[in-house]
């Protein structure tokens, strides 16, 4: 299979099967923002929950919060997303087209795609000039200067914001951290690549706040940790790797920082799915500046006040979703059979129909007793029942969408109450007793 043309599979089977469609098709689409489908937002409720369970539930000194996306603009002033957060744009008076002037050696020349923008004897570009990529708002009636406000363009500043409200509500201690899982906006330039890079798009962000001078230690633990997160959903670990931000790529915030990268394949590579970063001070001393409050911590017990360092995490479930269907497509034949199949193999916990149920054929009480099968497993989890077309193609649909265990209800199952139990993986089919298939499924899919 050709790496260049799996995106495109990916594209197509993702809409077919309702994974990711596009926003407002119908109109013809909105530029670079996506909806998730049935088994999508599945897909994706299951990344949030994973990084949920193991970055709050799991540990005892880590707290949730859910912050409003809209904030006060001062806070975007501290941040420094008001004078920074921008790229450098070209226009082409020509085609009107837009381009980051620091990708310019990436991007194509839309009248000749052969060619770089400003390589075509038409293209006409402007010097560069900076875009913020914040999406700028009104709140209230009056359309006007004083009452602007922003789409956030990340989780972080909601945490930052709240951070003596968790620290007294939650009475934790330095070594601590808040950890958010929302949606954030941004009017990304160069868009694309499917859901990779969007103007909406989620985020799950954890901030560590710690005492200076212990900060590098934390920051080696967060960014061993969260690899280990990422193999854990089964992600490829030879597709996976860390990149270190040096010189001009560190941000203007951050005294270290790594990403986690992931291999696309094809044109697109590796291609960050997390960042770590070591942010220091600057996030709590710039709003105790702008906000006129104190963001000391004071530790008692060693008679010490000081601003905590934070050590981020920030990672997006839209990007860790894509990184899932590209690691988990396989195309393969299967033995005995003319037509191959197509398989998402994701780690059972993660795959959005966690069992298919047939009836063999449509007669002699299988569809019955089947769909009642059916009903007692949703109690626990999400199944989807079948009884349309031959049993092979079923079990393709199935296979498709990842779902890793299918349950065949045939004449046997009438006479004794088994059913036929198929892996997605191994295809082995063994006979258990239909009372108990839900505990086998369960076991399977723990973690
Ligand atoms: P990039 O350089 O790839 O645009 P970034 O360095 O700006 O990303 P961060 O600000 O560190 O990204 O955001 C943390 C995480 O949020 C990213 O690793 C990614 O998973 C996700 N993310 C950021 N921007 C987008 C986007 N436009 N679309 C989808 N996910 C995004």
């Amino acid at each position: 299979m050709a790496d260049t043309t799996l995106m495109d599979k990916l594209v197509s089977l993702a809409k077919r099967r309702g994974f990711v469609f596009q926003s407002s098709e119908i109109y013809g689409g909105l530029g670079s923002v996506w909806d998730y489908g049935p088994l999508g937002v599945e897909l994706k409720k299951n990344v949030k929950d994973r990084w949920w369970r193991a970055m709050v539930h799991a540990r005892d000194d880590i707290e949730g919060l859910d912050a409003a996306i809209l904030m006060h603009p001062r806070v975007w002033e501290a941040s420094g997303h008001v004078a920074g957060f921008t790229d450098p744009l070209v226009d082409c008076k020509t085609c009107k087209a837009r381009f980051r002037a620091d990708k310019l050696e990436d991007a194509r020349c839309p009248q000749k795609p052969s060619k770089k923008p400003g390589e075509h004897t038409a293209c006409e570009l402007t010097e560069p000039r900076l875009f913020n990529l914040m999406f700028k708002t009104f709140m209230g009636p009056v359309e006007e200067q004083a009452a602007t406000i922003f789409l956030r363009p990340e989780t972080a500043q909601g945490i930052y914001v709240n951070y003596q409200n968790v620290l007294n509500a939650s009475r934790q201690k330095v070594p601590f951290g808040i950890a958010q899982i929302g949606k954030a906006f941004r009017n990304e330039i160069t868009p694309g690549n499917f859901i990779f890079r969007t103007r909406e798009f989620e985020q799950m962000e954890m901030q560590f706040f710690v005492e200076p001078g212990t900060d590098m230690e934390w920051f080696e633990f967060w960014k061993a940790e969260r690899l280990e997160w990422h193999k854990s959903l089964g992600l490829a670990p030879d597709r996976l790797n860390y990149h270190q931000h040096a010189g001009t790529e560190l941000a203007h915030y951050a005294r270290a920082a790594f990403d986690i990268e992931f291999d696309f394949g094809g044109s697109l590579g590796f291609q960050e799915i997390e960042g770590i970063h070591n942010r220091g001070d600057f996030d709590l001393s710039r709003h105790q500046e702008y906000s006129g409050k104190r963001l000391e911590y004071v530790d008692q017990a060693a008679n010490k006040r000081y601003i905590p360092f934070v050590v981020e995490t920030a990672a997006g479930p839209n990007r860790t979703l894509l990184a899932l269907l590209v690691n988990a497509y396989r195309e393969e034949k299967v033995e005995g059979e003319d037509e191959g199949r197509v398989v998402l193999g994701f780690h059972p916990s993660l795959a959005p129909i966690k069992a298919g149920v047939f009836p063999l054929v449509k007669k002699d009480g299988m569809p019955e007793f089947a769909d009642k099968l059916a009903k007692d497993l949703r109690k626990s989890f999400p199944v989807f029942y079948d009884e349309s077309a031959a049993i092979g193609r079923r079990y393709r649909r199935q296979d498709e969408v990842g779902t890793p265990f299918c349950l065949t209800v045939d004449g046997q199952t009438l006479q004794d109450g088994t059913v036929t139990l198929r892996d997605r993986d191994t295809l082995k089919q063994e006979r258990v007793a239909a009372d108990r298939v839900g505990e086998i499924i369960k076991e399977r899919i723990a973690l």
